[in-house]
């Protein structure tokens, strides 16, 4: 797969540690390309103007609740990534990855959980007004509802996109047993049939022991990834990391603090190449 992240934000450090995994695991295809930061323009698609010129200048605080310069500057990266993620993917008709997160609980006017803009939305608003794509899917399994897309959706009237989000429906382990979890995912994936482009917000917070989880063991998760994989097949498909919140405490580096974290993006890109050989 191809990804997005050569000029990537230098305020979060999760992307590049992905990527770097990624290249350096002989279990994982993985090309690296550059992109350009998304313009004011698109931006302003999915989100209010003023918001953006607030949140961007610093007079508006971002989706962390404060307004550090840093984080503003990053933001256009992350929403450019996802961009030509999306691009990539529809004309080369692949799976592409866009090692980003912070995006689903942002709105056309608010941030909130650390996300500032949504680059889900802009990007897919981006891919419609270039004439690229009829119909978007997300399938957002992030372990939190994707309030602010769903927001976005219903403010600007977007009936070409299929917004399909597990937290609205899953809030306990107790929710997803019993076959009912992949029931509600094999169901989302049928409803992506019509898409010309499906973004795969592949979080990793659901996992049992995050701190924020407690809803899916490891292989549950690569159960997950497999069938959307599967499934989809050669569809244009976005992957973005979105949450994992787990830290090993004993490690020195910050990639292994971060490395359980790693450890299960790292078991999505390994299906993907599992499944899809170059
Ligand atoms: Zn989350």
């Amino acid at each position: 797969m191809s990804a997005f992240t050569e000029s990537f934000s230098p305020s979060s450090s999760k992307p590049r540690l992905v990527v770097q995994d990624w290249q350096n695991d002989p279990q994982i295809n993985c090309e690296i390309c550059s992109f350009s930061p998304a313009t004011f323009q698109q931006l302003k698609l999915a989100h209010d103007g003023d918001y953006v010129d607030g949140v961007l200048s610093g007079r508006y605080d971002n989706g962390f609740g404060n307004n550090d310069p840093a984080i503003a500057e990053s933001l256009p990266f992350v929403a450019g990534s996802m961009i030509a993620a999306s691009e990539y993917a529809i004309r080369n008709r692949e799976v592409v990855c866009s090692p980003s997160s912070g995006s689903h609980h942002a709105g056309t006017d608010f941030g909130a959980g650390y996300c500032s803009f949504n680059a889900l939305l802009i990007a897919a608003m981006v891919m419609k007004q270039k004439g690229l794509v009829e119909r978007v899917a997300l399938i957002d399994v992030d372990r939190h509802w994707a309030d602010g897309s769903d927001q976005i959706i219903r403010h600007h009237g977007l009936k070409w996109i299929v917004h399909r989000s597990q937290g609205k429906f899953f809030n306990s382990r107790q929710d997803c047993i019993n076959g009912r979890y992949m029931r509600w995912l094999n169901k989302a994936i049928a409803d992506c049939s019509g898409a010309d482009l499906v973004l795969f917000n592949a979080g990793v917070d659901g996992h049992i022991n995050d701190l924020l989880g407690g809803l899916h063991t490891t292989e549950e998760l690569a159960e997950r990834d497999r069938a959307v994989f599967e499934k989809l097949g050669h569809k244009p498909t976005v992957i973005s990391l979105a949450g994992g919140y787990q830290l090993d405490a004993e490690g020195t580096t910050p990639a292994e603090r971060l490395e359980p974290v790693l450890a299960l993006h790292r078991q999505t890109a390994r299906i993907h190449t599992q499944l899809f050989p170059a």
